[in-house]
């Protein structure tokens, strides 16, 4: 076999993988993710539609495109959306357009959508695309808690709200491939980069 033939044997070459990453909101998902796309190459992320209120810090574009009711609407409407969810009374989902834009480039894209989006790519997967699913959970709810009000991004009401979702969001860990719980940042960080680069190096076997 030409050293062509081999390396078209591997999962990640000229084919693209999405990476979905679900866990809990104040997991320290964003984090994570930031620092292995920084680490690791080829890696491209999908930018959610949300109808929720910009944080401080967050840039539009970057971290979410920030859009109306109506136009969120508009975008369910035209299936300009891949999947999307209602989280907490605010519409978030992931563009279709952008996913097929950075695979057509070459890239894998990482996912950064909650469990009940996660279900529905693995109900209905992405076309050609290969679909890797990963679970990041927080070490426990409690330490959850302190992240999310030491983040101090949310009120009270809403820290409950979201410890309520994380707890039902736990349960559905049986249905990913792999899980990282952060115990700490760094080996998190660790551990997500070695799940990308090893699923990148999979046998592709016809049909898979
Ligand atoms: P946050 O408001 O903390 O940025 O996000 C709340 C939750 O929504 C997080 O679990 C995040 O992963 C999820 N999320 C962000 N974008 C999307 C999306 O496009 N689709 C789905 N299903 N969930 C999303």
């Amino acid at each position: 076999m030409s050293s062509e033939g081999i390396v078209r044997l591997r999962r990640g070459a000229g084919r693209g993988l999405a990476f979905v990453v679900s866990g809990p909101s104040g997991a320290g998902k964003n984090s994570a993710i930031d620092r292995v796309m920084a680490r690791v190459p080829g890696l491209s992320y999908s930018v959610s539609y949300t109808t929720r209120r910009r944080r401080a810090g967050e840039t539009d574009g970057v971290d979410y495109r920030y859009v109306s009711r109506a136009e969120f609407d508009r975008l369910v409407a035209c299936g300009e959306l891949l999947e999307h969810v209602t989280y907490l009374g605010d519409e978030y989902g992931t563009s279709r357009a952008q996913v097929k834009e950075r695979f057509a480039q070459g890239k894998d894209v990482v996912l950064n959508i909650d469990v009940e989006g996660a279900k529905t790519v693995r109900r209905q997967g992405l076309a050609e695309f290969s679909v890797v699913f990963i679970f990041f959970a927080p070490a426990s709810l409690d330490q959850l808690g302190e992240r999310l009000a030491e983040r101090g991004t949310e009120s009270e009401r809403e820290i409950a709200a979201r410890l309520e979702v994380a707890a039902r969001e736990m349960e559905a860990i049986v249905l990913f491939d792999y899980l990282v719980v952060n115990e700490k940042l760094d080996q998190a960080v660790e551990e997500l980069a070695s799940i990308i680069v090893a699923e990148r190096s999979r046998i592709v076997v016809a049909g898979d």
